[in-house]
């Protein structure tokens, strides 16, 4: 997919940024790793990869991002978290650890426990789906790394794909998305597109 312009950047403090940006480059988009507030101008997007969320939180906090990544998804930015990426959205996550708060979300870290530390589980997302049209109806392969799952949502959250015993693992809350599995891990695109969508459609 070609964006008539605009450039996504992937929070690259630590985690599987490079998987994003390379994704990005394969559906021809310009990504640009962010370390620093100045990265994040002119910014149409940001990713926040998985990786361990309390790594992430603190980086935020000592790269001075924190504060500037709260504004820009207050104001309406589009931003997607994966895995670790989601629980640093969330607004509450079980435990005392930096996160953003922006999506109106309970998440439980590592809810799939040692015997299921990391899987692969093909999934429905419906409205992803309806988005790109009916070519791309085909299940998603999603794949799970000591993932966390969404255990309650506030009135403005929408639900986009739940495992087959009822696990919350894709919500869109407007302009944040977020998402359990780690899409980049895979060839499908599906997703990175329909983030895309998201930005244009805003
Ligand atoms: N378990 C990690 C955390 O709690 C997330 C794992 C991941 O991003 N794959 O932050």
């Amino acid at each position: 997919m070609v964006m008539d312009r605009g450039i996504i950047g992937v929070l690259a403090l630590q985690g599987a940024f490079a998987e994003h940006i390379s994704i990005l480059h394969k559906l021809d988009v310009s990504a640009r790793e962010v370390r620093t507030v100045n990265d994040l101008d002119g910014l149409d997007g940001l990713i926040i990869p998985g990786g361990e969320s309390t790594v992430i939180g603190k980086m935020a906090v000592s790269y001075r991002l924190f504060d500037a990544l709260r504004t820009l998804g207050q104001t309406g930015f589009p931003i997607w978290g994966t895995c670790a990426g989601l629980i640093f959205l969330a607004k509450d996550v079980g435990r005392a650890q930096p996160v953003l708060g922006l999506m109106d979300i309970t998440v439980e870290r590592n809810a799939f426990g040692r015997q299921a530390d990391s899987f692969e589980q093909k999934i429905s997302i419906p409205a992803v789906t309806a988005c790109l049209g009916e070519k791309n109806d085909s299940p998603f392969p999603a794949v799970f790394i000591r993932a966390p799952v969404v255990t309650a949502v506030g009135p403005e959250v929408h639900i986009l794909a739940t495992l087959p015993d009822g696990k919350i693992v894709a919500v869109q809350q407007g302009n944040l998305l977020g998402t359990a599995f780690h899409p980049e891990l895979t060839n499908d695109r599906r997703l990175h597109a329909y983030f895309l969508r998201m930005i244009r459609d805003k």
